[in-house]
């Protein structure tokens, strides 16, 4: 197998991968600000990252894979004001709706999952560091700040210059008391009414960049492989990640990959537009194996232009492909492995070229169901076990037990399915008055345990309660 490449965004090259550390990777990915639900722009993130930690698995590496919970934020205490709820359990709540959609589009649970609230302790250790080395300071009112022009260098990964960019807007802080306008803040002040922690300089509560070096730092050492997010992450929170740990002595990332957003009409999901978009909404239109094989189908580094029609296009391919496999499962009277071939492991070295791999899977499926019509067993076997080893890296293997034990969740929604059909054709004997035929359906789902309520609404059904 070749050399991986992947583009590096400091550099802006694509370059051969090699790990700091031979045959370990070790990757942190900027996880969600758990403030609302998790809608699809989200969620690709996840995949996209998801598949690059398959294959360097399947490449024969041992992936440490981190990915943070932000989970004390300005945003999420706005938010639990407005639902009265406590920031805390606000917070919760969407940590596990973020969850409920990983484990519906078969992202693997990362290594270890941090909150921020956990590492308060790593967090006032580093601006220890940093105060102590001259890099930060805390003008006596609670917060503490990075005095960035004490850097030796800064924004190079988003390649701007200090003077060219606005203000560094910290939300509330408080200007006057920075000093430099383009200092941001560790650590903000505690205010009234708002939850803080006591640390040297005052109580108050982290800044959003300081979590990130500071749980890097807490689980992957001072010098890490790869650090990844999504587009909009390269400046502020980025460029203030990187001066944070460099300032305190830290290699910190020696690659930094980012994903491109999904749009709609051209533009980044905004949050009016991401209602409808929502994970748990497009799930009620399609299957997770195939809305992850959507998310994951585009380049990582390429925009996904959202559209209902481009969904189900792509999900109508996808079928094709399973039914394919099933079909050579039933061939063949064994279910095809999984084998990585050449051409695939190809376009995956190639900084991820999904695109590529696609077309490969496709010619699969072409010579696989040309080995059918053929009654070539050799063909059927080839290409299919080629296939299934592509979609097990992409996360779509729909033999892959995530998918084919199905949650409750799909089974219920599947017998909701099975029983309407059945009583279309009770409806439909009823019409042409052949009543012993609706009787027959309704007494055999009543042997079922499914009662029948006709309503006004039309028939309902139900559950009986086991006696
Ligand atoms: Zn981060």
């Amino acid at each position: 197998m070749g050399a991986l490449n992947l583009y590096d965004t400091a550099t802006r090259t694509v370059s051969t991968f090699s790990p700091i550390k031979s045959g370990e990777v070790s990757i942190y990915v900027c996880g969600a600000t758990v403030q609302a639900s998790p809608h699809i722009g989200h969620i690709r993130s996840a995949v996209n990252f998801d598949i690059l930690r398959r294959w360097l698995m399947n490449s024969g590496y041992k992936v440490s894979f981190i990915r943070n919970v932000t989970d004390i934020e300005d945003k999420i205490l706005h938010k639990a004001g407005h639902e009265d709820m406590t920031w805390w359990a606000l917070a919760m709540k969407y940590e596990r709706e973020f969850s409920t959609a990983f484990d519906a589009l078969n992202v693997m649970p990362p290594t270890y999952e941090p909150r921020a609230t956990g590492h308060i302790t790593q967090m006032i250790e580093l601006m220890q560091i940093l105060i102590d080395n001259g890099s930060a300071y805390a003008p006596g009112n609670g917060d503490v700040y990075l005095e960035v022009r004490t850097l030796a260098s800064y924004l190079t990964l988003s390649g701007q210059r200090i003077d060219d960019l606005l203000s560094a807007s910290d939300g509330d802080g408080i200007a006057s008391m920075k000093r430099d306008p383009h200092d941001f803040a560790l650590w903000k002040a505690a205010k009234p009414g708002e939850p803080s922690w006591p640390t040297p300089w005052g109580a108050g509560r982290p800044g959003w960049h300081l979590e990130c070096s500071a749980m890097a730092h807490a689980y992957l050492g001072e010098s890490f492989d790869i650090h990844g997010g999504g587009l909009d992450l390269i400046f502020p929170h980025h460029e203030n990640e990187i001066a944070q740990s460099k300032a305190a002595g830290y290699g910190f990332a020696a690659r930094w990959m980012h994903n491109a957003w999904v749009t709609h009409s051209g533009e980044k999901m905004s949050k009016s537009l991401g209602n409808s978009l929502l994970v748990e909404k497009i799930l009620q239109r399609v299957r997770g194996i195939e809305l992850r094989w959507y998310l994951g189908s585009a380049h990582y580094r390429s925009m996904l232009e959202y559209s209902q029609s481009a969904l189900d296009e792509s999900a109508i391919a996808f079928r094709r492909i399973e039914s394919f496999l099933k079909r050579a499962e039933e061939v063949l009277g064994e279910r095809p492995e999984c084998v990585i071939s050449e051409d695939f492991a190809a376009a995956m070295n190639d900084d991820l070229a999904v695109p590529a791999a696609l077309a490969g899977i496709s010619e699969n499926l072409r010579l696989g169901n040309q080995g059918i019509t053929d009654k070539n067993n050799k063909a059927i076997s080839k290409n299919a076990s080629e296939i299934r080893g592509a979609l097990a890296i992409l996360g779509c293997d729909p033999f892959d037990t995530h998918f084919s034990s199905g949650s409750s969740k799909d089974l219920t929604q599947a017998l909701d399915q099975v029983v309407k059909l059945a009583l279309a054709q009770r409806a439909a004997a009823r019409e042409r008055k052949d009543f012993a035929a609706s009787d027959a359906i309704r007494d055999g789902l009543l042997a079922l345990g499914i009662t029948i309520e006709d309503t006004a609404q039309g028939p309902r059904w139900s559950m009986m309660e086991k006696g």
